[in-house]
């Protein structure tokens, strides 16, 4: 991989498209209003990008609607719609270094993550849903003899698909990739402090043959541009990755407007139980550090909960706070940095007033609980690990999205249960333990979407991914996410 210096260099070549890309082609915001797009890496604007709004969204939804009826995409030979998408993948693939550089700037994640994960699961993800396209086949029910009784799918439509900033790039191919594979039509909206790598997408889509109109790009804000989405009498469907609270903002925009059908994947607060038995109790800890600190905390399913057993408790918490030394924030342009900076300055805040209630609540900080990095002008966080620590503190109970982790301890295997299941949240949970009896009847006790025995990201485009209670509505990845993009139809046929 590339030293700093050459991303220095490659940086100074890169150009930003700042435009809204309605029916094929960049446009500025019918406004002409422009928002800056700063990066964290070292606070400064990169660029001014479009601030779309409501009529922007009704030229969106006009361009995406048209193509939809006209059938160029929604009614293409299902192989042919794979090749237009793997044209795609292989022109991401052609500029994913432009890519990575994007993301990386957009968000301050580390260049060694942007590059394999962001771009790198993208180009995983929209290639394996691509080659669904042709390989879905509909159904015939057991009904009468006398009768075919048909059952199939069809698009269903015009699809919002509104994302966080956390793995920008990524989020929307989850969203893509099965929408666009089953013939939909689609408005992105990226969120305001990561538009880069959304827009660049949808230039290449178009350069690879998708017609005009399929996919859309709204830069703006969420109160505007994300409203106007989900409350158009005209989208068929809204798929929303983000917070649990804007989750509820566009279920109700649904029952406030035409009852669009609403995917959700929204916050977690994953608890990380590891019981005294643990095989092995170095790479435990290295495994909690890696789960709660990567991508500086900014992960939904991050194991931000450390429930374990009140005997090995001292022990693991030393050892987290040994690996935690090795996330440290450094440069995200040099490729030997594992932990960047926050999205944005408001993040930064929130985080570290997190840790400031964790003190006042009376947790007691193990490591870290720090601004880092200031004279780069950007915004850096260190590790932070709190340990006593009660499950009924806010720093317990409350989505921090920052590289800060809750130590809790339990006495037997039913506190463990009862504590990781107490929270709004059921996204993901991990468990560590040798007894493969304990591991599955606590796998089967926890309300989660995911459940991971002695890991804690055992995540695959191929598995599905989501959430039980407020941590969402419908699953994302695997075959399973394709369902939510189509229509079942029932065709009696009378012989
Ligand atoms: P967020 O504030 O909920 O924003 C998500 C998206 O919704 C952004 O595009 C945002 O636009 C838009 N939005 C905000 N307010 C809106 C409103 N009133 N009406 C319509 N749209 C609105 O979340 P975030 O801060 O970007 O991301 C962090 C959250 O995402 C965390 O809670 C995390 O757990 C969650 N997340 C979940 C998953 C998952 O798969 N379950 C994955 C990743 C992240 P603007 O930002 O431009 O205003
Ligand atoms: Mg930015």
């Amino acid at each position: 991989m590339a030293a700093a210096e050459d991303y220095r260099t490659q940086i100074s070549q890169v150009s930003y498209r700042n435009q809204a890309f309605i029916a094929g082609k960049f446009a500025p915001a019918a406004s002409g209003k422009t928002f800056d797009c700063i990066s964290p890496v070292d606070g400064k604007v990169l660029t001014k990008v479009a601030e779309c709004d409501q009529e922007d969204v009704e030229r969106a939804v006009k361009a995406a609607r048209a193509v939809f009826e006209k059938g160029t995409w929604s009614q293409m030979a299902p192989l042919q719609r794979k090749r237009v998408m793997l044209k795609w993948v292989a022109l991401i693939e052609k500029h994913a270094q432009e890519l990575a550089i994007l993301e990386t700037l957009d968000v301050g994640k580390p260049i060694a993550q942007s590059l394999p994960v962001d771009v790198g699961s993208s180009i995983k993800c929209l290639q394996w849903y691509a080659e669904t396209a042709d390989k879905i086949y509909d159904e015939l029910a057991p009904a009468r003899p006398d009768s075919i009784s048909m059952i199939t799918r069809e698009p269903i439509g015009v699809v919002g698909a509104v994302v966080p900033w956390n793995f920008p790039m990524l989020m929307a191919s989850w969203k893509l990739g099965p929408a666009l594979a089953t013939g939909n039509s689609v408005i992105l909206k990226p969120a305001e402090q990561s538009p880069l790598t959304a827009l660049r997408m949808a230039e290449l889509a178009a350069e690879a043959g998708l017609p005009e109109g399929v996919l859309n790009v709204l830069p703006g804000f969420g109160e505007t541009a994300g409203q106007a989405l989900g409350r158009h009498m005209d989208v068929d469907m809204i798929a929303f990755t983000g917070s649990t609270e804007v989750g509820k903002f566009f279920l109700r925009y649904a029952g406030e407007s035409n009852m669009k059908h609403v995917a959700l994947e929204t916050g977690g607060k994953s608890p990380n139980i590891v019981f005294g038995d643990v095989a092995d109790i170095n790479h435990a800890a290295a495994s909690a550090a890696a789960g709660v600190f990567y991508n500086s905390g900014q992960v939904c399913t991050a194991a931000t909960r450390i429930i374990v057993q009140e005997k090995i408790k001292d022990q693991f918490v030393e050892l987290v706070a040994k690996h935690a030394d090795k996330w440290r924030p450094k440069d995200p342009l040099d490729p030997k940095t594992a932990m960047g900076s926050m999205v944005d300055e408001g993040q930064m805040d929130r985080v570290l007033s997190y840790i400031d209630i964790g003190r006042k609540e009376g947790a007691k900080v193990a490591f870290g609980g720090e601004r880092a990095r200031r004279n780069t002008g950007g915004f850096y966080v260190e590790p932070t690990i709190f340990d006593d620590v009660k499950n009924s503190m806010r720093i317990a109970q409350e989505e921090i999205f920052g590289p800060v982790v809750a130590t809790i301890t339990f006495k037997d295997d039913e506190e463990a249960v009862k504590i990781a299941n107490d929270t709004i949240y059921g996204l993901q949970a991990s468990l560590w333990t040798r007894d493969i009896t304990r591991a599955h009847k606590v796998a089967r006790s926890l309300r989660a979407g995911t459940v991971n025995i002695n890991a804690t990201d055992g995540g695959d485009i191929t598995a599905p991914f989501g959430g039980y209670k407020q941590s969402g509505i419908g699953r994302d990845k695997s075959l399973h996410a394709l369902e939510k993009y189509q229509q079942i139809k029932h065709t009696y046929i009378q012989l």
